[in-house]
């Protein structure tokens, strides 16, 4: 049976047809590398893992090329830096910030049994090709500078808005558009702007300045994946603003009818039928679910996590509760009763995954299976490999044991860091910190200038 794919932009279910079966290019958009990633952030990285797992295993696993960008160029990012890294140098505490936050995720997210991608560009690593699309916009009328900012002339793309299908009047309510003098249409966005001699900046024809948040993911799935790829994938709230620009970027500078074929977006996460959100107590990040008691009163395994973010359809909003998580381990626990070396994946449960991705219906088909080999593969095929073992006893040994750490390694290490910094070596003092990030030791350097450490994981 062909592979079935939801396309946001035809908005109907098609037949896949990889532009080249021998490189089938996914781009999805990353985190903006701040803080801890939270179960929300957690959900298209697991629904688009799915995706990219079964695409390696109907195409080849060389086959397929999956690119998951880190956004470390972001106003949040400067004022979270300057927040937390008092005395340092604003552009080192932004790589301290950015190298730390993105090793925690990828330890997050491998907790939860989602592959890495094939490629992880980070923006800062992509200027030069921003400015290339920055200057083919403006050579061909599309874009124009403008006190120290470049501006995308929204009016210049008659089809403005073909994935969001969104009148003008809502697109400008839902762009929350800024009304500043130098924009010829209020609609117009920014694709590059100044910086002051204390932000982060990159020399551009346009002054010293830096990247709207757009153009960076126009930038890095051109340099990875080419001019026109098959699957772009974000959260649902992507589609407008961000997805509608990176198309507009992408499609006026390289001239082609779409940036990708296919468009995914994964539906929206809310705690026990409310929005997660600080104010309201319900906010959980990934480390705090799989480390901490305050999800339920107890740490979860990452794989029923997982499970418990599979049970519902991608596209469709997901009630986060305690007692769905409850129901994946015992589900889990049930089908990991047997130690067998895993078999080729049951047909029926890739024949649910290949109409677009219906999660619901292949759980509910390894629900019947009764061969534990086939069970086993249908699961590894769907991210799962942990045994009974490791998932039964995970919230008594994290009670139990705690995580332990070499505090004598933690103190030589920061003793280390600390002559390194005083010598304003700072690209040793950024491996001692990420060598602290990887032991599970988070490090605060405090306003008096004294460092404290505590186990982050
Ligand atoms: P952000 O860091 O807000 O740019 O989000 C990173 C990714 O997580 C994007 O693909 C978002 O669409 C997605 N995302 C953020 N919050 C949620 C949520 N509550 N539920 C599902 N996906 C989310
Ligand atoms: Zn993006």
């Amino acid at each position: 049976m062909p592979l079935k794919l939801y396309n946001t932009l035809t908005r109907r279910k098609e037949d896949f047809v990889p532009l080249d079966p021998a490189n089938v290019r996914l781009y999805v958009c990353g985190p903006t590398v701040y803080d801890f990633a939270h179960i929300g952030n957690a959900r298209p990285v697991i629904v688009f893992d799915v995706l990219f797992r079964l695409l390696r295993h109907v195409y080849g696993d060389a086959h397929v090329t999956y690119v998951r960008n880190i956004t470390d160029v972001d106003d949040k990012i400067n004022e979270r830096a300057a927040r937390d890294f008092p005395g340092v140098p604003l552009n080192k505490a932004i790589r301290e910030l950015t190298e730390g936050t993105a090793v925690i995720f990828r330890q997050d997210i491998a907790a939860l049994g989602s592959l890495p991608p094939t490629v992880e560009p980070r923006a800062t690593e992509h200027i030069s090709e921003m400015i290339d699309i920055i200057e083919r916009l403006i050579a061909t009328g599309h874009a124009y500078p403008a006190e120290g900012h470049v501006l995308f002339n929204v009016p210049s793309m008659p089809d403005y808005g073909r994935l969001s299908r969104r009148s003008l009047d809502e697109m400008e309510a839902g762009a929350r558009v800024d009304v500043a003098p130098y924009k010829r249409d209020p609609m117009d966005f920014v694709l590059w702007k100044p910086s002051s001699d204390e932000e982060p900046g990159w020399i551009s024809p346009w002054g010293r300045g830096r990247p709207g948040w757009h153009i960076e993911c126009s930038a890095m799935s051109w340099k990875h994946l080419g001019e026109v790829f098959d699957i772009h994938g974000g959260g649902i709230d992507l589609v407008f603003p961000h997805h509608e620009n990176e198309i507009a970027q992408s499609r006026c500078a390289f001239g082609h009818a779409v940036m990708a074929n296919v468009w995914m977006h994964n539906g929206f996460l809310q705690v026990e039928g409310e929005k997660m959100s600080k104010s309201l107590g319900n906010f959980f990040t990934i480390r705090e679910l799989l480390e901490s008691d305050r999800f339920g009163g107890r740490a979860w395994h990452g794989e029923v996590l997982r499970l418990a973010m599979l049970r519902t359809q991608y596209r469709q909003p997901i009630d986060w509760t305690v007692k769905a998580a409850e129901e994946a381990e015992s589900t889990l626990l049930r089908w990991r009763a047997h130690d067998v070396v895993p078999a080729a994946p049951d047909p029926g449960v890739l024949e649910a995954l290949e109409d677009d991705l219906n999660l619901p219906a292949a759980i509910a088909r390894l629900h019947q299976l009764s061969d534990p080999a086939v069970l086993a593969g249908s699961l590894r095929l769907l991210g799962f490999s942990a045994t009974r073992d490791e998932i039964a006893g995970y919230d008594a040994r994290r009670r139990g044991g705690g995580a332990t750490v070499d505090a004598a390694r933690v103190e030589a290490l920061l003793a280390e860091r600390k002559a390194a910094r005083l010598a304003k070596d700072w690209a040793a003092s950024d491996r001692i910190r990420g060598e602290l990030t990887e032991l599970g030791v988070a490090v605060k350097d405090n306003k008096d200038g004294t460092t404290t450490w505590e186990i982050a994981r």
